[in-house]
C-alpha cells in the first residue's frame, strides 16, 4: 500500500497546540505558495515510469493529499503518532473494531455509550462472534470486574452522552494493559484541546469530527488517532483495505475547521459556565450535569485530564418528561435538533429523540433530561431564549 512522503514534522514538535491546528501537516503548497491545502479532488495520480509514485500517491482510496493533511494535523493535535480520516465517526469506529478484534473476543463499553456505538457493538459486530459488557464506566472496580481473558478492548467515553459522566483515562489505561486489552478513547465531546487520552495511556483516539472537529455542522467526518506506530500501520492497511475514506472536500472542511477549534472551545466553555450557573438558580430546573461542578461525582477526575469542562450540558426538568418535551419546543436561538458541537446551539430531548432507540436497555435516560450543545452565539442572548423556554 502506498504512504505518503512525510512532510516536515517541525511544526508537530515544537509548537503549541493553537500554532499545530493551524500549520501542522499545512506547509504552503510548493508549487503555488497557497497557504490553504488545495481540495486535491482526483481519484489516481500519473506516475513517472511503472511504480513511479510522485509523493507516494497513487490511488485516492490509499491516499489523498488534502486527507493528508488532515491526518497529520490530528495526530499532531492528539500527540499520537498516526492520523486516520473516515467518511464519518462510524466508519472510525467499524475500522478500528475489525482490526483489533476477531471472533471470541470480548469487549467492554460505557453503559451509556454513544448511541451508535452501542448499535455497531450489540447489532453488528456481535454477529462476528464478539461479546460485549456495557458497564459503568466511571467506576473503576466495575470495569475492572467486567474484565475476561478474552477481554481484547477497553472503550471509553468521557465526558458521556448525555449524562455526562466522566471516566478516569490514566487508571483505566493502566487496568486495560495489565489486562492485555487497549483503552479507546472516543473523545468526541472533549476535543483535543481539553482532552489529551494519548498522553495519559490510552492506545487509539476516536473522533466523530461531525461534532466539534469540524464544529461549523456542515460536514459528516470521524478520525481515528493511534498512540503507537505499529497500530497505526494496522489502522492504515484496514482503512485502505475497508475503505470508509473521508472525501477530499470533507477532509477539507474538517481541516479548516481544526484551524479555529481552540477559540472556538474556549467561547464553547465560556458560554456553558454561565449557562450552568443560570440554570442551578433556576426553580424549573431539579438538576444540572456538568462536570465542571464541585457537586459532579466526576469533578476532581475531569480537573485532572480536562483543560476545562466542555460545551456539553444536560438538565432535569422539575416538572417532568412533558415539560422537558416542551421546553425544547419553545426554544428559539437554541435550535431544536440532534448532534452537537457546532458554532450554534442546540437543544434536544435525548429520551425521545438521540437516545429514543436505547428506550428498555440499560441505556436508556431520564425523560426529564434536556440537552444543551453551548454554542458560540452571544451568551445573554441564549440566557434570554433559556428562560422563556422554561418559563
Ligand atoms: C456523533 C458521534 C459518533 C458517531 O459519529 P458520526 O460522525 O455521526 O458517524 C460517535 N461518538 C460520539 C460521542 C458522537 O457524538
Amino acid at each position: 500500500m502506498c504512504t505518503p512522503r512525510r512532510r516536515r514534522r517541525s511544526v508537530h514538535l515544537v509548537h503549541e497546540f493553537e500554532t499545530r491546528a493551524i500549520h501542522a501537516g499545512q506547509e504552503p503548497d510548493p508549487q503555488t505558495g497557497a497557504v490553504v491545502p488545495p481540495i486535491y479532488a482526483t481519484s489516481t495520480y500519473a506516475q513517472d515510469g511503472v511504480g513511479g509514485l510522485r509523493g507516494g500517491y497513487e490511488y485516492s482510496r490509499s491516499a489523498n493529499p488534502t486527507r493528508t493533511a488532515l491526518e497529520e494535523c490530528l495526530a499532531s493535535l492528539e500527540d499520537g503518532s498516526r492520523g486516520l480520516a473516515f467518511a464519518s465517526g462510524m466508519a472510525a469506529e467499524d475500522t478500528l473494531l475489525r482490526t483489533v478484534l476477531n471472533p471470541g473476543d470480548h469487549i467492554i463499553i460505557p453503559d451509556d455509550a454513544y448511541g451508535g456505538t452501542y448499535r455497531l457493538i450489540s447489532r453488528v459486530v456481535e454477529r462476528w462472534g464478539v461479546s460485549w459488557s456495557a458497564v459503568a464506566v466511571s467506576d473503576v472496580d466495575a470495569v475492572r470486574a467486567a474484565l475476561r481473558p478474552e477481554t481484547k478492548v477497553v472503550w471509553i467515553e468521557t465526558p458521556t452522552n448525555p449524562l455526562l459522566n466522566i471516566a478516569d483515562i490514566a487508571v483505566l489505561a493502566g487496568i486495560a494493559h495489565d489486562a492485555g486489552a487497549l483503552l479507546v478513547v472516543d473523545n468526541t465531546f472533549a476535543t483535543p484541546y481539553l482532552q489529551r487520552p494519548l498522553r495519559l495511556g490510552a492506545d487509539v483516539v476516536v473522533h466523530s469530527t461531525t461534532k466539534y472537529c469540524g464544529g461549523h455542522s456542515d460536514v459528516v467526518g470521524g478520525a481515528l488517532v493511534a498512540a503507537s506506530a505499529e497500530l497505526g500501520d494496522e489502522l492504515a492497511y484496514h482503512q485502505n483495505a475497508i475503505g470508509a475514506v473521508a472525501g477530499p472536500f470533507d477532509a477539507w472542511l474538517v481541516l479548516r475547521g481544526l484551524k479555529t477549534l481552540a477559540v472556538r472551545m474556549d467561547r464553547h466553555c465560556d458560554n456553558a459556565e454561565r449557562i450552568v450557573q443560570v440554570l442551578q438558580g433556576h426553580p424549573r430546573v431539579r438538576e444540572v450535569l456538568y462536570p465542571g461542578l464541585v457537586s459532579h461525582p466526576g469533578h476532581d477526575v475531569a480537573g485532572r485530564q480536562m483543560r476545562r469542562f466542555g460545551g456539553m450540558i444536560s438538565f432535569r426538568v422539575a416538572d417532568g418528561e412533558d415539560a422537558a418535551v416542551e421546553v425544547c419546543n419553545r426554544a428559539r436561538v437554541f435550535t431544536l435538533g440532534e448532534s452537537l458541537g457546532g458554532v450554534e446551539s442546540l437543544i434536544e430531548h435525548p429520551g425521545r429523540m438521540t437516545h429514543a432507540s436505547a428506550a428498555g436497555s440499560p441505556l436508556e435516560v431520564p425523560g426529564d433530561l434536556v440537552r444543551l450543545s453551548v454554542g458560540i452565539e452571544n451568551v445573554d442572548d441564549l440566557l434570554t431564549d433559556l428562560d422563556q423556554a422554561l418559563k
